[in-house]
């Protein structure tokens, strides 16, 4: 059995029945990641060493007999914009290329406090910019399923990583899609949480009103299972929220009877793949004859959302970006005044698409632009938010592609900002509203790539999605499929 083929719950089982150690696994995953790494372009750092040693006292801990959580032993990947202790975390960007945080964020306290193994740190667009990791400085990830594609963005190295068995799950960030397009380019489960209830402390910030992290894996007992270990209270994110923490393992029930599911007509947006509708389309199919109840429904301001989101994410990236100074932290370039100094480490060491959302947000937010673009952004928030407030007094979920497209050739629009900016039409809005969404597979183009469907729920109401999308799943098998193959 090739253990890097196997969902985390499988090789969790393992473990603790002690089929195997903690140690075979990790050599496996590191084994992988060697033999494949140079192909994927998944980890920007690996930690081999390290990870070997937690893999040590996981095993200690197992064979000990203590109780071990679902992570024990699990070796995964994090999103290099995620803060590791004494572990690099650049962003992808130059500015921090050899940034080693001081500290750990919240979500990785919780994960080594479940004695996980951490492979390394995945590749991303620089500071999450972007939709399919070929805005990284160092180089673009590319898709397992088809080399020549990218794995979406911005999270592509935590998604190439999980699709392609160089990490057993991972963590990924989600600002407007950054966790569900990746999933679904790379035939896998990504799930964005409500906004606050994954805590944000040590998560570079990118646009902090729309920023969550959740993960990635290879089926929705994985997510489940992830979800618990991240997810709670943390007053060290003024936007967390205070609520008590179900066990969504508890959702893993195969059950959409009655259940009513929204369909919005504004999400099957101009241009979007014939192959992709198809697929919605035929899941629907499958929804109805497990029992629920379809309900067309109707979000007019969706056609506003991504010119809402670009402002209002571009708006909070340059007042977050505006930090990187060249004095607190990060690279410098010296020149001849303070002034040289901070123009020439801010030209030199950010990206073109960072600096230009920089400039789109400071234009937005100047002295006689901000009522004209700024603050209507705002308001478009609050509309698109209200429609889905209207549409969840029908509805329990809603049902929506995750992309319009499968996965892209890298360099096909990367030189196109506005296409690649309408690839987030059916992600944005959830981000504007602080949604929760998970994004499964279901189904594959004819050129063999994945296509992801996206289940929308109210806020909290994780478990629900779960639900929805463990019944589906369970009744097909697309999670069992590795990079095109079923195993
Ligand atoms: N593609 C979107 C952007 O570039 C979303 C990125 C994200 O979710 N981090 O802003």
């Amino acid at each position: 059995m090739e253990l890097y083929k196997q969902p985390a719950h499988t090789l969790h089982d393992m473990l603790v029945k002690r089929e195997i150690t903690s140690t075979e696994l990790t050599r496996a995953f590191l084994n992988r990641i060697e033999q494949t790494d140079a192909d994927i372009h998944s980890y920007i750092t690996t930690i081999a060493e390290k990870a070997l040693d937690m893999a040590k006292s996981a095993d200690e801990k197992i064979s000990s007999g203590e109780s071990v959580s679902f992570l024990t032993g699990l070796p995964g990947a994090i999103k290099d914009n995620i803060c590791t202790l004494g572990v690099k975390t650049t962003c992808a960007s130059k500015m921090l290329e050899n940034f080693i945080p001081p500290y750990n964020a919240a979500v990785m306290e919780k994960i080594n406090h479940m004695d996980a193994v951490i492979l390394g740190k995945t590749n991303m667009d620089e500071f999450a910019m972007g939709g399919s990791t070929e805005n990284s400085a160092f180089f673009p990830t590319h898709n397992p399923y088809d080399t020549d594609c990218v794995p979406g963005g911005s999270s592509g190295g935590s998604a190439a990583a999980v699709a392609g068995g160089l990490a057993a799950w991972a963590i990924g960030s989600d600002t407007g899609g950054s966790i569900r397009q990746p999933a679904s380019f790379c035939g896998i489960v990504g799930l964005k949480p409500t906004y606050g209830r994954v805590s944000r402390y040590g998560l570079v910030a990118y646009a902090s009103s729309l920023d969550q992290v959740g993960p990635l894996t290879r089926d929705v007992t994985d997510c489940a299972n992830i979800l618990n270990v991240i997810a709670g209270y943390d007053s060290m994110d003024s936007t967390s929220i205070n609520e008590p923490v179900p066990d969504y393992t508890k959702a893993l029930i195969k059950d959409v009877r009655g259940l009513k599911i929204g369909l919005p007509a504004e999400y099957f947006v101009d241009g979007m793949d014939e192959e992709v509708i198809r697929a919605i389309h035929a899941a629907v199919a499958d929804f109805k004859a497990m029992g629920a109840q379809i309900v067309e429904i109707s979000l007019p301001y969706t056609k506003y959302a991504i010119a809402a989101y670009y402002l209002v994410a571009s708006a909070e990236a340059a007042t977050n970006l505006s930090r990187y100074d060249g004095v607190s932290y990060g690279s410098r370039v010296s020149g001849e005044d303070i002034v040289a100094m901070m123009t020439n480490t801010r030209t030199e060491k950010f990206g073109n698409e960072v600096k230009r959302r920089i400039m789109i947000g400071n234009y937005a937010l100047s002295a006689g632009y901000y009522d004209a673009y700024y603050l209507k952004a705002l308001k478009l928030r609050t509309l698109v938010k209200e429609d889905y407030d209207k549409a969840f007094e029908k509805v329990d979920v809603i049902l929506a592609p995750t992309a319009p497209t499968p996965a892209f050739k890298i360099g096909s629009i990367i030189n196109d900002p506005l296409q690649m900016y309408l690839q987030d039409a059916c992600t944005v809005p959830l981000n504007l509203a602080g949604l929760p969404g998970i994004s499964l597979p279901c189904g594959f183009s004819k050129a063999g790539l994945p296509i992801g469907m996206q289940i929308i729920g109210k806020p909290l109401a994780e478990e629900t999605i779960i639900k929805t999308a463990f019944t589906y799943e369970q009744s097909k098998d697309f999670h069992k499929m590795f990079a095109g193959v079923i195993e």
